[in-house]
Parts: C-alpha cells; structure tokens; sequence
C-alpha cells in the first residue's frame, strides 16, 4: 500500500492509508498549489 508521497516543492506527505495520504495531498495541493489538482489515480501514481 502506498502512504509518502514526496511533492515537488519538497514537502513530505504521509498518510495512514491510501485514502488518507490522496485526502492529505489534495488539502496540500488546495493550499499551497491552488494552480494544481490532481484525481485520485493520479496521487497515487507519484506516491510510493
Ligand atoms: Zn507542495
């Protein structure tokens, strides 16, 4: 299962499950990168 995900800017995202590492990246991305949104898969895609 995958729960980091390291995002660009170099912030380190960890989530207790997948469900919750996409809703953690999405309120970061919504935050900080409001010029960027990404679906579900593709969250998960760059996670490991
Ligand atoms: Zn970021």
């Amino acid at each position: 299962m995958k729960r980091n995900l390291s995002c660009p800017c170099g912030e380190q995202i960890t989530g207790t499950d997948e469900d919750d590492l996409v809703e953690k990246t999405q309120r970061h991305l919504a935050e900080n990168h409001p010029d960027h949104e990404y679906s579900r898969d593709e969250i998960l895609f760059i996670a490991y």
